[in-house]
């Protein structure tokens, strides 16, 4: 530990700074401006080196937080990622887009500002990158093995990087034009622009993995014949079917799922399309849905000149600090403000919408009331309903699991009670060789589960092919909710 004293002498935790809202709706980069690599020596001097680092079991990787906040303390950059890399495949897509449940476990934060942990991280990566540090780790040797990944979300390139390195031949499907699941097509660019997933691809193909986009698994190439061409299959084809709101009206024109609008916002900024096909353009919008996908919508509806944007959540607003429901270590239940929020809209809580209104086929607003919550369940809070006006209506409520229909059903793999795909401690299903990774066997998550359970994964993918790995396995002990 550098300095054992840095907790004391730098008691406020700073973090970079966001570019002024007006200036940035006007671009769809990211919203931080850069942080100065010396703010965030002292920020990695607070970390206090505790005798139990919390932060590891809030971390579901098991990232090694106090061993690399020291390092980036001591500028020993090289050391830093390479301690980091130990435990990430892809510390630029966390360290971007992670919620830090590390941050919430962390023991400074019991009474003070925890470790800027996340931005240690993101720096750690963003410095390796420019020293040409991260270069391509091929095996020594291979095994003639060949491994499926269906799939090109992070569980699966992460289990393909670890696939890759332990010396079998992978190659990863993707039924999208492009590689990177949810990371290239759900999430805006200015949470995570798609070049940090570019330069990651090119290192992972300069190891070996092959990518074949545009294969849709399960009908361009069958279950049988991905079993019988590969040793072993990974899926990991997350949770892409959207929970829907089947009230009257749904069918109107200008209601559509989050992840309808959302890859056509990401396909124009890939100068795919010259605008997009629906957009927020001059509408009122209403967002049905309180979550991260709901402040994507939100962001990007900004960017492309909404009139008005409301955000409906139906769980109560939550308290300004941690609950007393989630004391620390674990993740806190408390108001959040995302970059998209501090943009605008107005933000609902406690709102249930039972009725869309339209004219000619197309929505004109919606009618809601409050709720309230008794005995765990919603009731209608009488005399609150009231009508909104809406020309754009986005569903984000949620994913309830993957698509049955296809390769699952051909591939006759179990179903747990979740409607996800079962697996054993070994991430094997019920079908021999065939094994599950991230949102299609855990179900809708997060990112940081989708890289540790590919490295898991992979893990037993490769005992299963050897007999025995050398691969770690991530500490999944973490206090983290699901989402
Ligand atoms: C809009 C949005 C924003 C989010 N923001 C965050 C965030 O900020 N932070 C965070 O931690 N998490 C976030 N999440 C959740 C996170 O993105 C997911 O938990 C994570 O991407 C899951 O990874 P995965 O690899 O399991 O699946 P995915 O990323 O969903 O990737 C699965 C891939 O499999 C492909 N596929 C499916 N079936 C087939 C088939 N038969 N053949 C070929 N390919 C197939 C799909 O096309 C897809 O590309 C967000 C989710 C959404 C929807």
């Amino acid at each position: 530990m550098g300095d054992p004293s840095g907790f004391l002498k730098h008691g406020s935790r700073e973090t970079p700074v966001r570019r002024p809202v007006p200036l940035r709706l006007l671009d769809w980069k990211e919203v931080y401006e850069p942080f100065p690599l010396e703010t965030l020596q002292v920020q990695a001097s607070r970390c206090m080196d505790c005798g139990i680092p919390f932060c590891h079991n809030g971390c579901p990787l098991g990232n090694l937080i106090p061993e690399w906040n020291d390092l980036a303390y001591k500028g020993k950059w090289e050391d830093g990622i390479e301690r980091l890399h130990a435990t990430n495949n892809f510390p630029e897509f966390t360290g971007r887009l992670c919620p830090a449940p590390c941050e919430a476990s962390c023991v400074l934060g019991i009474n003070q500002d925890p470790v800027t942990i996340k931005q240690v991280e993101v720096e750690l990566i963003e410095k390796a990158f420019e020293d040409n540090r991260v270069k391509p780790v091929p095996p020594s040797k291979l095994t003639g093995r060949k491994v499926a990944v269906v799939g090109s979300g992070p569980a699966g390139l992460a289990a393909a990087q670890q696939l890759t390195r332990a010396g079998h031949t992978v190659t990863v499907f993707e039924r999208a034009d492009r590689i990177g699941g949810l990371l290239r097509y759900g999430i805006p660019e200015f949470k995570m622009e798609k070049r940090f997933i570019d330069r990651r691809l090119a290192q992972m193909e300069a190891e070996g993995t092959v990518f074949r986009t545009g294969v849709n698994v399960g009908v361009d190439i069958t279950a049988d014949e991905l079993r019988e061409q590969f040793d072993a299959v990974v899926l990991a084809g997350g949770a892409t079917v959207a929970r829907d709101l089947p009230i009257p009206g749904r069918e109107l024109d200008g209601i559509h799922q989050a992840m309808e609008f959302l890859p056509i916002a990401n396909r124009v900024q890939f100068g795919d399309l010259p605008a997009p096909t629906i957009t927020a353009e001059g509408k009122k919008v209403v967002i049905i849905g309180g979550g991260d996908t709901g402040a994507d919508c939100l962001g990007t509806s900004h960017r492309q000149g909404a009139v008005s944007v409301s955000q409906f959540e139906i769980m109560p607003r939550p308290p300004e600090q941690r609950a007393d429901s989630t004391p620390w270590p674990t993740y806190p239940l408390m108001y959040r403000v995302s970059s998209a929020h501090e943009e605008g809209g107005d933000r609902v809580f406690s709102v249930n919408t039972e009725q869309f209104v339209g004219e000619d086929g197309k929505v004109t607003g919606l009618r809601a009331h409050e709720v309230r919550m008794v005995n765990g369940r919603f009731e209608k809070v009488e005399g609150s309903d009231f009508e909104l006006e809406a020309d754009l209506v986005l569903l984000a409520m949620g994913f309830v699991g993957p698509e049955k229909p296809g390769l699952l059903t051909d591939l006759g793999v179990d179903l747990n009670e979740r409607g996800n795909v079962a697996r054993s401690e070994e991430w094997s299903t019920n079908v021999d060789g065939v094994f599950v990774a991230g949102d299609m066997g855990r179900g809708q998550s997060l990112i940081v589960w989708a890289i540790a359970e590919g490295r898991a994964c992979a893990a037993a993918v490769d005992r299963f092919l050897e007999g025995a790995t050398a691969l770690p396995v991530p500490i999944t002990t973490s206090t983290m909710p699901q989402r």
